[in-house]
């Protein structure tokens, strides 16, 4: 990933028309790892093709640093709770990438580059099930890469392929897309490193569906279906099948491409592609707004008010509501003992002990699903319960 990140003009139409499809200014902004970043969310739409986009410039040197020093380093792996039991986020990425398009492409494949490995677990999966294969992975990250090497896998730090003369088979890259200053300079970058013919699976977060995607400031571009097989043509690809949602993440879409002769380097043609993006806009403003009003009227009141739930909801709540200043007498979960809940800057107890804590309301801030099931359990310990969505 190398380059500046410039706001001021669409990097898959090149039109400078674009219109503010979010400006959030609670002088706070999320990010994709839950960090909480200075200065408001402001994300642009291109008026010509749609694609929506970071509202503020970065230099390159900011970018890097983000993600080589400051960004979170992810767990090694996650588990998803699946009804079938806990699946690691590896174990699910390497299914889907191995499945999606037919398990033969796989079978034959002679070099493989990772791009965006990690500390490594997806590609140790994929080195297990394709021992044949010489697997290799670049990451930006020197500690991650660090730990990928340490388990004995071939992981490169750096930024993208700086001197690669080499060519492989087949490319892969999940949740690295959305990050990168310029898409179109990336997979250039990435058609160079393919043979001729050679595959590309690409996989992130689509607007094709609402998700809360558009409200990280660290996600540069928020893509569509037609943005994706715009940028096939445009960065030379050949679109070979697309997969919008997996059963345990609807917001992401799986993309298999093949490397051509030649670029197709068409303008932008037909009408703006429409995301879900300005939707999801709409809906979390008018929450947050409600929300801001429900917790005016507390903090009148002098209540005591806990939050039930302490992930995504709590923090899109927590940098784009009144929440994020609001004083928390304590957070409630049914497992009050999780590592990441210690660092929240407030005790966090099981619901029924918020009574000790003189707790009088309780923001639920979960996903909507949940909330049926919450709200008579909530209410049945005397308290008033106030979700975040509606
Ligand atoms: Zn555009």
């Amino acid at each position: 990933m190398d380059g500046n990140y410039r706001a001021d003009r669409c990097d898959l139409c090149r039109s400078q028309q674009a219109d503010v499809l979010a400006h959030l200014a609670t002088g706070r902004s999320l990010r994709s790892d839950r960090q909480m970043m200075a200065g408001d969310l402001c994300k642009l739409c291109c008026q010509r093709c749609g694609l929506v986009r970071e509202g503020h410039s970065r230099q390159s040197d900011a970018l890097i640093d983000c993600y080589t020093q400051d960004y979170r380093v992810a767990p090694d792996d996650y588990t998803f709770y699946t009804p079938g039991g806990p699946v690691a986020r590896s174990t699910l990425f390497c299914n889907w990438l191995t499945t999606a398009f037919g398990q033969d492409r796989w079978r034959t494949l002679g070099r493989c580059l990772e791009v965006g490995a990690g500390a490594g677990a997806l590609l140790a999966e994929f080195q297990q099930r394709f021992p044949d294969c010489a697997l290799e992975g670049i990451e930006l990250c020197a500690a991650s890469a660090h730990q990928a090497r340490r388990r004995g896998l071939r992981v490169r730090q750096g930024p993208l392929l700086q001197t690669a003369d080499d060519r492989y088979d087949a490319i892969y890259s999940v949740a690295v897309l959305e990050h990168v200053p310029s898409p179109t300079r990336f997979l250039q970058e990435l058609r160079r490193c393919l043979r001729p013919g050679g595959l590309l699976f690409l996989c992130q977060p689509t607007q094709d569906v609402p998700s809360y995607d558009v409200f990280f400031v660290d996600h540069l571009h928020h893509f569509g279906t037609d943005h994706l097989r715009y940028y096939a043509r445009k960065c030379g690809f050949r679109e070979l099948g697309f997969v919008v949602g997996h059963e345990w993440m609807p917001n992401f879409s799986l993309h298999l491409w093949q490397a051509t002769e030649g670029a197709a380097d068409a303008a932008w043609s037909g009408s703006r592609a429409e995301t879900a993006c300005a939707q999801i806009v709409s809906q979390v403003t008018t929450d947050m707004n409600r929300l801001n009003q429900t917790l005016d009227r507390l903090a009148t009141a002098q209540r005591r008010v806990a939050v039930f739930g302490l992930n995504e909801v709590f923090a899109l709540a927590r940098a784009y509501s009144d929440l994020g200043g609001f004083p928390i007498v304590c957070g409630l979960d049914d497992r009050p003992d999780q590592p990441d809940l210690a660092k929240l800057g407030f005790p966090v107890v099981k619901p029924e002990a918020c009574a000790a804590h003189g707790v009088n309301d309780i923001v639920l801030a979960v996903n909507k699903v949940y909330y049926p099931q919450l709200t008579s359990r909530l209410r049945g310990l005397g308290v008033g319960v106030h979700p975040v969505l509606n």
